[in-house]
């Protein structure tokens, strides 16, 4: 059960495509003022196969944000309908500029994406996702319309509200940010109803990084099926990558993309199955496509094909981007090896935040656990016992023993947007 004949395209017939396209997308970009300067004299026929991609530069966010606001279209401006925006998480945002044709592909890569874990036009869908020029937004909102289902836009935020919707309209698909799902959970069960009697069946996560371990943490408390979804507005916005119902890895579209995973230091390709940055050209986009674009986020394709059929090929969710890396006394520690540690743990409630500061000269590492309150005791022993223990597996994981400091059940603040997991007050404290 397929939504397009094309996720299961033989390999060689789907590397054809990818040819094809990739030259006409060259030919495309090449109307840009960015790339006309960037590609000057680069001749087609040198794209003979998938992996002549090499040939052609990379195009890093910095770039993006050379080009800002219109140094990337190829046509002329009348001839757009859509403007969005990246959240602005590492720094100044970047425009994507969208076609009339460029947003019809776009809800279909999602609709696609949805179908894959087993959405259906029979479903309802509650978008939890912020509208505006977050691609979470309108970008879930077309694709669910497209494939037939009924959307509510009930945007970020206003727990008591998304419960009254979900139960008036018996919402069966969810989209909503990982760190608010958990939150979620537990005002659902303090507005006094049992998730387990909710009529939701499915949730699309993603927008941010998360581990295995909070997966498994929301598809228990919420008594719900997570599948993760990953996407980013340079690439048009969600739906680049989608769990199936197999939940191993996310495939991505590569009729529409020509995925790459490189080192981020030399630039080369990395070995198959091995971790590196994730390089990604769009290859149906019109009105502004992107070539061997950087995204900074680190994964690995999964070797083998997957039970499910389809051809395209799966990277294993994101560990991390470059940017979120942590020196501390000489180790790079990464904010998802934390999270692995703290959500695999019992008395772990659904939040942390990690926190970088100087003592004297040196750098150190506080993270505040939030502890569910069937732990919080009275005995000062039993919960400095607990403190020990997370420092010990934090060490293990990490090499360096932080400061952990326990706080009660929903105490650290919690948006409905990414949730931000480091602060750096190295320079203020
Ligand atoms: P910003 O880069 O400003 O956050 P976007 O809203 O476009 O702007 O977010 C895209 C980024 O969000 C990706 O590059 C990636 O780092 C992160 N992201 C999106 N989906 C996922 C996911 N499923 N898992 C991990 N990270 C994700
Ligand atoms: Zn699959």
């Amino acid at each position: 059960m397929y939504y397009d004949s094309v996720e299961t395209l033989e390999r060689g017939e789907l590397e054809n495509l990818q040819v094809d396209s990739l030259k006409k997308t060259i030919a495309i970009a090449m109307r840009s003022p960015y790339y006309r300067d960037r590609l000057a004299g680069f001749d087609l026929d040198e794209i003979k196969s998938v992996a002549d991609i090499v040939k052609l530069p990379f195009t890093t966010k910095d770039d993006l944000r050379s080009q800002y606001p219109y140094g990337l279209l190829t046509l002329p401006r009348e001839d757009y309908v859509r403007l969005h925006a990246s959240s602005g998480t590492t720094g100044t945002p970047t425009a994507v500029f969208y076609t009339q044709a460029d947003l019809d592909r776009w809800a279909d890569l999602v609709a696609r994406s949805m179908y894959a874990c087993g959405c259906r036009k029979s479903d309802v869908l509650q978008n939890m996702a912020g509208y505006g020029l977050f691609t979470g937004g309108l970008g879930f909102h077309y694709g669910s319309e497209k494939l037939g289902m009924i959307t509510i836009p009930a945007g970020a935020g206003n727990t008591k509200r998304q419960i009254k919707l979900i139960r008036d309209f018996n919402v069966t698909v969810m989209h909503i940010i990982p760190s608010f799902a958990l939150y979620f959970a537990s005002q659902v069960r303090e507005a006094g109803f049992d998730p387990a009697e909710m009529p939701w069946r499915i949730a699309l996560i993603g927008a941010e990084p998360h581990t295995e371990e909070t997966r498994r943490k929301i598809e228990e408390m919420l008594h719900i099926k997570a599948y993760n979804s990953y996407g980013m507005s340079e690439l048009n916005g969600p739906g680049v990558a989608f769990e199936c119902t197999e939940q191993s890895g996310m495939h991505i579209w590569e009729d529409a993309y020509i995925p790459e995973i490189i080192n981020p230091e030399t630039g080369e390709h990395v070995e198959e199955g091995e971790i590196g940055e994730l390089v990604m050209t769009t290859i149906t986009r019109e009105g502004m496509p992107i070539i061997r674009y950087r995204t900074r986020d680190l994964t690995r394709f999964i070797p083998g094909q997957c039970p499910c059929g389809r051809t395209h090929r799966r990277i294993d969710r994101i560990t991390g981007r470059a940017d979120d890396m942590m020196i501390l006394k000489g180790v790079n520690i990464y904010p998802m090896q934390i999270e692995q540690c703290l959500m695999s743990m019992p008395e772990v409630g659904h939040n942390y935040l990690i926190e970088l500061y100087k003592e004297g000269l040196t750098d150190q590492m506080r993270v505040k656990v939030e502890i569910k309150d069937e732990f919080f005791v009275e005995d000062m022993r039993v919960l400095q016992g607990l403190q020990k223990k997370i420092a010990k597996r934090l060490h293990s994981e990490i090499l360096i023993t932080p400061r952990v400091e326990l706080v009660m059940h929903d105490s650290i603040p919690k948006s409905p947007g990414k949730a931000i997991r480091v602060k750096d007050l190295r320079n203020e404290e």
